[in-house]
């Protein structure tokens, strides 16, 4: 079969590097940044845990990527703050272990490649394009939150924090970011609904920490879940992988290992897609309550009376998922944060 994979992030880039390898398929990659510009816009905290197998399934060592490995989160909520206790949260050079991911194989980059030229050219084509989802039928009333972020670094002992800090923003609607990322340097960047905190709260931090900025990105996520993604194919040879599909997991706005994970599952399941839709639907399942609840929360209308019982399953998810998540999960930090 021949493949396109439109979008080198985390989930084109798995995908490149495993249909590479198998001598079935003949893949091909384009990636619409040049390569001297290609960059990985995103905080990248991820969980070690999860990311180092999947990582050893494209022959690399994820612990040669890791730039920061996390002991405490603190997250200032608006009258009050708590410490997550991390066991596994790790910034890494996510650009890096992408091209080291798909070294190698053939991708053209600087192209924004016409659906019909991929179509006469391809059996099958990836959209692994992220939140721009551009070879897809487009989702009606979808949830995404506005992101702008920093790459900044800081002189020696200058820097405000020394581990992963968040500060919530009220009825979750987001939340500011400061990401170590080692020698100095850090990822600060804020996501708000309904963009209110988010350029005031990054200039204020900014103007209180002296730093030098080496660069801004703004780009939003999207966290509505697969089940309001869908369809995931166009019908006829596009198919959905990633982020374009919704893996983004809405609580913490972490979309590395889902839309990896996405990736893997479109690998296992390349000769049968209704059954790839399944298998996403099936794995990314809880993702649709964790939607529905910040929907609640960003709205004003969730009640700890009417909707405890959605804030339990998700925290009983997340408490037997620990390792998953790379941190510990207590009810009591769950509890105030929900009175956001
Ligand atoms: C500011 C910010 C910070 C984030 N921080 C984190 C974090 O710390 N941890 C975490 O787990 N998640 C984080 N996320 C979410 C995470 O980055 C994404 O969900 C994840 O990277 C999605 O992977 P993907 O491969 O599906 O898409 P992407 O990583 O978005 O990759 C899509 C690729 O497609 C390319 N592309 C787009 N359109 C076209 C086109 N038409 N033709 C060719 N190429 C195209 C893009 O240039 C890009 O390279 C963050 C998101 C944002 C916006």
């Amino acid at each position: 079969m021949k493949i396109a994979v439109v979008g080198i992030g985390v989930a084109g880039a798995y995908i490149m590097n495993k249909l590479s390898q198998d001598g079935d398929n003949t893949v091909k990659g384009f990636e619409r940044m040049p390569e001297s510009k290609h960059d990985a816009v995103c905080a990248w905290a991820t969980c070690e845990n999860v990311m180092a197998d999947l990582v050893k399934e494209c022959g690399l060592d994820f612990s040669m990527y890791v730039l920061h490995k996390g002991k405490n989160m603190k997250v200032e909520l608006m009258d009050d703050s708590i410490d997550i206790k991390l066991r596994g949260m790790v910034a890494y050079d996510k650009l890096q272990l992408i091209k080291d991911m798909v070294r190698g194989t053939d991708i053209e980059f600087g192209k924004v490649p016409r659906k019909e030229n991929l179509e006469s050219d391809f059996d099958l084509i990836v959209d692994s394009t992220g939140f721009h989802r551009n070879y897809l039928p487009k989702v009606s009333n979808e949830t995404w939150i506005p992101c702008v972020q920093y790459k900044v670094k800081y002189d020696r002992n200058r820097n405000p924090y020394d581990d992963f800090y968040l500060k919530a923003f009220s009825s979750m609607s987001g939340y500011f970011w400061y990401f170590p990322l080692g020698n100095g340097y850090a990822h600060i960047g804020a996501g708000d609904f309904g963009r209110k905190y988010t350029i005031g709260f990054l200039d204020d931090f900014l103007n209180t920490h002296e730093c030098e900025i080496i660069h801004k990105v703004g780009r939003p996520v999207r966290i509505s879940p697969p089940s309001l993604c869908e369809p995931f194919s166009d019908g006829r040879k596009t198919i959905g992988v990633g982020e374009s599909i919704g893996t983004v997991y809405a609580l913490l706005g972490e979309g590395i290992v889902p839309s990896t994970w996405c990736a893997q599952l479109f690998v296992e399941h390349l000769n049968d897609l209704k059954q790839y839709r399944n298998a996403v639907l099936r794995k990314f399942d809880i993702y649709s309550l964790v939607h529905k609840f910040i929907k609640m929360k960003i709205s004003g209308r969730f009640s700890m009376l009417r909707n405890s019982r959605d804030l339990l399953r998700i925290y009983t998810h997340m408490k037997m998922n620990e390792k998953r998540y790379g941190m510990k999960i207590e009810m009591k930090n769950m509890l105030k944060i929900s009175k956001l």
